[in-house]
């Protein structure tokens, strides 16, 4: 086991992580992230950010994600890439598994995001962010007075789904068996397809995502039994979120029902000196913005307990 004790482990360099890493850094708080693929996560992979405040005419995901890299490099954070898999407690300390060597660490902070649920149909892939999404909240505004799809009939699709009729002319949800949203959702949603905005497919698969001259222009279903062509000019997919969290089953770490992970008002585990925070988290509100901001509270909950433990 290697000699040095770190203050802080960050396992991913999302826009969580690099803004813990930005306020840790900044008050000598030696720190190093292990990320296992795309440094700034997916503001990194996203095309357009429209929403993050202090942009007032939006910034490149990949240009926001630098500058956060940069900034958080600055101060003096160690960027490494590695792959984290698992975290244990030994003699006081945490133990963090990165590509099968050990790190010792005072406090680890959990920022390793969630991945949308892909339907893995032709198209969605090669239109992903450009005519296929995954949040109403960050592409729904693209698509004001447009023609959408929405793909999925539990809870999140519908509060999705609802959240779009603000913006698109008509929605068509296609729904693979029967709907899963709860009862006052599907009231909420009534008022919609009686007044024709919104179109219901029950037993409906989604078999592809078409487009013409480059933009999505329909999809291809099979609706009891029949395929058929609906016209769109964009795609929504809420067929579920899968937390990053499969390398925390053995650590002790308690996770809620999806397996996002539980924190109390401090954005600590149920480990002491393990803290979580952006889309990893249950309760996060899965958005740039809100992930730098939790970023921001671990890490000032990080220097605490670190404070506590010198007195
Ligand atoms: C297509 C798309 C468009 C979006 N558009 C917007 C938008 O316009 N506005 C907005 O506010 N939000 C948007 N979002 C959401 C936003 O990107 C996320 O809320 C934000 O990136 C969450 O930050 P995070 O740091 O918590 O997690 P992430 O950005 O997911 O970063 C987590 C990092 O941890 C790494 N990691 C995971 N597991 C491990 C491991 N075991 N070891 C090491 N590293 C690991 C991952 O590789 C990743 O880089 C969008 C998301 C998508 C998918």
């Amino acid at each position: 086991m290697a000699e040095t004790v770190r203050d802080v482990v960050m396992i991913g360099a999302g826009p969580s992580a690099l803004a813990a890493a930005i306020y840790t850094t900044r008050e000598d708080i030696d720190t190093v992230l292990y990320e296992k693929s795309v440094v700034g996560g997916l503001a990194a992979i996203t095309d357009v950010v429209d929403n993050y405040p202090g942009f007032e005419d939006g910034v490149e995901g990949l240009k926001l994600a630098e500058h956060l890299e940069k900034q958080a490099e600055r101060f003096g954070a160690q960027i490494e890439f590695g792959d984290v898999s698992g975290i244990r407690q030994e003699n006081g300390l945490n133990v963090v598994t990165v590509d099968g060597e050990d790190v010792q660490a005072k406090t680890v902070l959990i920022a390793t995001g969630s991945d949308y649920k892909k339907i893995g149909v032709p198209g969605e892939k090669e239109f992903y962010g450009r005519g296929v999404h995954y949040c109403a909240t960050c592409d729904g505004a693209f698509y004001r007075d447009k023609r959408l799809v929405v793909v999925g009939g539990g809870n999140s699709a519908y509060q999705e789904a609802l959240f779009l009729t603000r913006y698109a002319t008509h929605i068509d949800i296609l729904i693979r068996s029967d709907v899963r949203a709860s009862e006052v959702l599907q009231h909420d949603m009534q008022k919609f397809v009686d007044s024709g905005q919104v179109t219901l497919h029950l037993n409906t698969s989604t078999d592809e995502i078409v487009a013409t001259d480059g933009r999505v222009s329909s999809v291809t279903v099979t609706e009891n039994g029949e395929s058929h062509s609906i016209e769109t000019d964009g795609v929504f997919v809420f067929v579920g979120l899968l937390p990053n969290t499969d390398f925390l089953k053995d650590s002790g770490i308690e996770l809620d029902e999806v397996g996002l992970i539980k924190t109390d008002a401090h954005l600590q585990t149920n480990l002491p000196g393990v803290f979580a925070s952006g889309d990893v988290r249950s309760g996060a509100t899965m958005q740039i913005a809100s992930a730098v901001g939790e970023g921001a509270t671990a890490a000032l909950s990080i220097r605490e307990y670190l404070d506590n433990k010198k007195d």
